[in-house]
């Protein structure tokens, strides 16, 4: 079983990346990439625990992209994490989040929702991508509400007043850097349904053209509509087809596995990559 799209402490995961990868194990994954929001930071910590544990890691990184107002998720798979344009991207992406999310905490302490900036720094790991989620985990500390899903369902959402956004690359210049940098790009979960809608086929075409390698079809956002829209297209532009869980330990229901990749899919990720290597144990 290959699952190719986790979150951990790095970013708004809620295990360590060495506890995922220990999930991951206890699941019964045979591959687990790890990916992310805007980091390599979890990459050292989860190999050492894959040699450990006997799962193959795929080091990955869940790049933020934007196209106007739309919101664009790209999964990097194998990149030269030491690239020099990859490493400048990633970097301003984090610092703008950073901003943004003192931004949007004062915008809802303004309007008397019992947060602060310190009560939210202190749920992000030193050195994490900060996100929405660590402001969710600081309600659900101070018992205003009962789980992330509730904090997003009330304040935080995509089209939620108290929403801020942050710096990020446009889609096709993230998916040049990406390949820049020896990386294989794949598009995350294009169907998920956000403020600005889903991301439209000639957006994908777009990318498609500047490297694109494949497409996360297989998702719990997508309904079988958009299973069965994104497998046409995939087939159509000649992409890969992939299937994931997006685990973030507690903090979301998804479970580890519960979308999977073919190893024929991995194998051809592999081939393609050349900026870093695949953890084997
Ligand atoms: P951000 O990166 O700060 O824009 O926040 C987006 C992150 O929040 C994504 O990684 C999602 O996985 C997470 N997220 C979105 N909706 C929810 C929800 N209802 N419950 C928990 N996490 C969520
Ligand atoms: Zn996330
Ligand atoms: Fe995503
Ligand atoms: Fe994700």
């Amino acid at each position: 079983m290959i699952d190719l799209h986790t979150h951990s402490t790095a970013s708004d995961g809620t295990e360590t990346p060495a506890a995922l990868v220990g999930s991951a194990a206890t699941a019964g994954l045979d591959a687990v990439a790890l990916t992310d929001h805007d980091t390599t930071a979890g990459w050292d910590e989860a190999a050492g625990a894959a040699r450990q544990r006997g799962v193959v890691l795929v080091p990955g990184i869940e790049v933020s992209c934007a196209r106007g107002s739309r919101s664009v998720h790209l999964l990097a798979y194998l990149p030269d994490p030491a690239h020099p344009v990859l490493v400048a991207e990633l970097a301003r992406a984090r610092e703008s989040r950073d901003t943004r999310l003192d931004r949007m905490v004062e915008k809802m302490a303004a309007d008397d929702i019992p947060v602060t900036v310190e009560a939210v720094r202190a749920e992000v790991r030193p050195g994490a991508t900060p996100g929405r989620p660590h402001i969710a985990d600081a309600l659900v500390r101070g018992g205003v509400v009962s789980h992330r899903d509730e904090a997003f369902a009330r304040w935080l959402g995509d089209d939620s007043p108290y929403y801020v956004t942050h710096y990020a690359p446009d889609p096709v210049r993230a998916v040049e850097v990406v390949r820049d940098a020896g990386g294989v790009a794949v598009i995350a979960h294009p169907h998920s349904r956000t403020r600005t809608g889903t991301v439209g086929d000639e957006l994908v075409e777009e990318m498609a053209a500047a490297g694109l390698a494949g497409v996360e079809v297989h998702h719990r956002d997508h309904d079988p509509e958009a299973v069965a829209h994104l497998c046409r297209l995939a087939e159509a532009l000649g992409l890969l087809v992939t299937g994931s869980s997006d685990y973030h330990g507690a903090g979301k229901r998804n479970r580890l596995g519960e979308h999977t990749t073919d190893p024929a899919t991995l194998a051809a990720i592999e081939e393609r990559a050349g900026g870093s290597e695949v953890v084997r144990p």
